[in-house]
């Protein structure tokens, strides 16, 4: 196939959005399409307020937006005027079913298929973006051949996301590398060769790896389960250290200078949270169910555990720590996104650590400077713990104030690493509080030593402040 001249991006989410931004940004002869069923995301991408939070990401979108970039809900006109098509829809936990709780859904993947399938009339390079599990490839080259018109060919990609949310414009700028997987044969090279040359605009040749289709789809797990797996290590050492009277900073310092180790992703926390770890440690774990590895499948498993742990065993220190009854309480929460640079609180330890406290009947003020008070009120009202929507409205008062939110309180709680929240004026916020004034910081982000000395009795991860 020729160079691609027309892209179109089937799903504007957190990966579609920024990635073609990225490519209109880099390849201006190039035309980019994004493509969406929900009318309100693509009216926001084509707004000033776009639907997704990230640094960096407003500028580059004015810039291309109306030249080369376009976001759409003509579904149909993209797919056909396009010759490479990203499939970047969501690919969530199945909670139904076969594998329900664990499976990644792929419905939506297979509809995307489908859609292109009826309306291609000319062929199509068909790269997968979204997280899927190994072999989600091979069905999605089914669905097409097996509906296509004649003279229509399609080689199907793996092309797996690595960016993070609340840096997705850095790392799709500087990626550590670009994964491609394809078939090993001369087509399938001629595709890999058409997505390398679009992202060799911007990223060197040799941070493109081009590998089998399998390969590439399994890496994206791997990687993350790797992550989160370290996550969750370090956690369960914080636990060690609070029983102990070791300091988990001092730990992850110490083994984080060992060459074979590494600094990062050793941060203690209350846990971590994200539209992706979970979902793909889960999904993870369900391949290995279905390929007859149960050992396997367990050992992914305690990731996910570990993590449930740590989340359960903050709520419950702060419930102790404050006479074991927080009925009736004020607590203020800092943070409800699920990591600092984002508005996106999907699987945050913020609403689990919310939902827990509501059940104990602890009065809420929640504060978070991205989070849309309409998001914060769905999530906190999902059938789960605090499953009734009048209670949440009796338990929880928003706020977009953070001295208001502290006004009053017996608490604060930091759920999310915000920048913003290392520079309040905790002398004033202390002298609003009732006494004793408790901090729980959930992110081990705040200068306790000088938080102590202003009054506070303060609680983190991993070390023991006071006896
Ligand atoms: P998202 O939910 O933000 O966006 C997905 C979009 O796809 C939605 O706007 C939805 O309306 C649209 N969609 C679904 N089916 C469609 C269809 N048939 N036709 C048109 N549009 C359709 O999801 P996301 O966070 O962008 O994630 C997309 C994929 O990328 C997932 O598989 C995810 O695991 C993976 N991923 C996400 C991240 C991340 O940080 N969010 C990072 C790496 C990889």
């Amino acid at each position: 196939m020729a160079d691609v001249k027309r892209v179109c991006c089937i799903g504007a989410g957190y990966v579609g959005g920024p990635t073609c931004a990225i490519i209109a940004s880099k390849c201006p002869d190039i035309t980019v399409t994004v493509v969406d069923l929900s009318q309100a995301r693509i009216n926001e991408w084509n707004s000033d307020k776009l639907p997704i939070f990230e640094p960096g990401l407003d500028d580059l979108v004015k810039q291309c937006r109306g030249k080369n970039l376009f976001f759409s809900t003509e579904i149909e006109k993209g797919i056909k005027e396009a010759d490479l098509i990203f499939i970047s829809v969501n690919t969530p936990t199945k909670n139904y079913g076969i594998g329900k709780g664990r499976a990644a859904d792929l419905k939506y993947i297979e509809s995307a298929a489908r859609k292109i399938a009826e309306v291609a009339v000319s062929s199509k390079i068909v790269v997968e973006k979204s997280t899927v599990p190994v072999k989600a490839a091979e069905s999605i080259a089914h669905i097409l051949q097996a509906n296509h018109r004649r003279g229509v060919h399609y080689q199907v990609l793996s092309n797996p996301e690595f960016l993070a949310e609340g840096t997705a414009v850095k790392d799709l700028m500087y990626p550590d590398r670009v994964l491609i997987g394809g078939e090993l044969s001369e087509e399938g090279n001629r595709a890999i060769m058409a997505l390398s040359n679009i992202y060799q605009h911007w990223v060197p040749k040799d941070n493109i790896i081009t590998m089998n289709t399998w390969s590439s789809e399994l890496s994206k797990l791997t990687a993350n389960a790797f992550l989160a797996q370290r996550i969750s290590s370090i956690n369960a050492i914080s636990a060690v250290c609070e029983a102990t009277g070791a300091d988990v900073s001092e730990v992850a310092h110490a083994i984080g200078t060992d060459s074979r180790i590494g600094p990062k992703f050793l941060q203690a926390s209350v846990g971590f949270g994200g539209s992706c770890f979970q979902k793909d440690v889960l999904n993870l774990v369900y391949l290995c169910e279905c390929l007859n590895l149960p050992d396997v499948a367990v050992y992914w498993q305690t990731v996910i555990e570990m993590n449930e742990f740590q989340k359960r065993r903050f709520a419950r220190r702060v419930i102790e720590a404050l006479f074991n009854t927080v009925t009736n309480k004020r607590i203020a929460i800092f943070g409800f996104a699920f990591k600092k640079d984002t508005g996106d609180t999907r699987e945050s330890p913020s609403i689990y650590i919310c939902k827990y406290l509501m059940d104990e009947q602890a009065k809420l003020a929640i504060y978070d400077p991205k989070v849309d008070h309409e998001q914060m009120i769905s999530d906190l009202t999902h059938p789960s713990i605090s499953d009734n929507p009048t209670r949440v409205q009796e338990l929880v008062t928003l706020t977009k104030d953070p001295y208001e939110a502290a006004r009053s309180a017996h608490a604060i709680v930091i759920c999310t690493e915000w920048d913003e929240f290392k520079d309040y004026d905790y002398q004033k916020i202390y002298d609003s509080m009732l006494k004793p004034a408790f901090i729980f910081d959930g992110r081990m982000i705040l200068d306790h030593k000088q938080l102590q000395k202003i009054g506070y009795h303060v609680e983190t991860i991993g070390k023991r402040l006071s006896d």
